[in-house]
């Protein structure tokens, strides 16, 4: 469904009086990977680790610095503008704060109805009918649609997103934190709901979470990001249950487990300090600075990923011996 090729967004930096270009922000630097259809592929990583802005590159939300992505087997890096628009109706997003993500203005109608207006060139009655199947599909009232965003909870109000996303039924959609800004006991809820749509619509999701419960529990493969690169990528329980990157065993010894002993064969890693600035990444291995295992060798030479076993890749130089 999606190929990214050694994408790269790096974003100019301005400062002093004439607002010169002093430096750049490597968000994304050099990022491969797959996505392959009907499969949920969890991004991981801390803020500032590049993975929404990865996310926005593959809707071309914003242009790629370098690489190319692919999409259903069509390159898409050069699409601009209207070129664009067939691609919309293909790939839709879920935003993270539903409070933010729906105008306040306009009632549920009009804004679920939008883009059946745009690309479809519909009118009235026929989106009316439209947005009433879809709300009904989302768990909402059809009679909702006569609403304004301010009248539902934020649960409701992150349906009503999921509503929009999903009314031109599109193929693939990045979920970019999509339960992060709601009350814990309605994300298991939405969670459920994205679950069902997947199902019904066979649906490709590139799912976006710091949130490592979630990702573990909804995602096929995943993919951790430190400092614009990916350190590794796994199938779900493989990652889980035999993680190999220091960054990822640092990761997985943060969730909080309700009985150690469960855990107890797991190797631990206290994840020590901030993640560096994407302005000057350590050089050699990005992780190199907050590494207890790192060696002369990680702080000049950059790891390659490879493939450690089937399906599981790896960027470190030393997973051998720390295996
Ligand atoms: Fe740590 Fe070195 Fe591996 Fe980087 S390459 S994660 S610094 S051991």
């Amino acid at each position: 469904m999606l190929r990214l090729q050694d994408i790269r967004k790096y974003f100019p930096v301005r400062g002093g009086v004439l607002m010169k270009v002093i430096g750049e922000i490597k968000a994304v630097d050099g990022v491969s990977m797959d996505i392959g259809k009907g499969e949920t592929f969890g991004l991981v990583g801390e803020t500032g680790s590049g993975k929404t802005t990865l996310g926005r590159v593959v809707l071309k939300l914003i242009e790629p610095t370098s690489g190319r992505i692919f999409f259903d087997g069509r390159d898409i890096t050069e699409l601009r503008g209207k070129e664009l628009l067939p691609l919309r109706r293909e790939m839709q997003i879920v935003f993270q704060d539903p409070y933010k993500a729906l105008h306040p203005k306009k009632k549920v109608k009009d804004i679920v109805g939008e883009p059946l207006i745009i690309h479809e060139g519909l009118r009235g009655k026929e989106v009316e009918e439209r947005v009433s199947e879809m709300l009904k599909l989302v768990g909402l009232n059809p009679e909702h649609m006569h609403r304004y965003p301010h009248e539902f909870s934020g649960g409701q109000r992150q349906r009503i997103v999921i509503a929009r996303a999903l009314i031109l039924r599109p193929k693939f959609i990045v979920l970019d934190e999509p339960t992060s800004a709601l009350d814990v006991s309605v994300q298991a809820k939405i969670l459920n709901l994205l679950s069902d749509l997947k199902e019904k619509f066979g649906l490709t999701y590139l799912l976006i979470s710091h949130n490592l419960a979630v990702v573990r529990h909804f995602s096929n493969r995943v993919g951790v990001m430190y400092l614009g690169k990916l350190v590794e990528v796994a199938p779900t329980e493989e990652l889980f249950e035999n993680p190999r990157h220091p960054y990822t065993i640092g990761l997985i010894s943060s969730i909080p487990v309700p009985d150690p002993k469960l855990v107890k064969s797991r190797r631990k890693l206290l994840l020590l300090g901030e993640i560096p600035s994407p302005m000057n990444p350590p050089s050699g291995c990005r992780f190199h600075t907050r590494c207890p295992y790192a060696k002369e060798v990680c702080r000049t030479e950059e790891p390659k990923i490879e493939e450690i076993s089937e399906g599981h890749y790896v960027a470190c130089h030393l997973w051998r011996e720390l295996s």
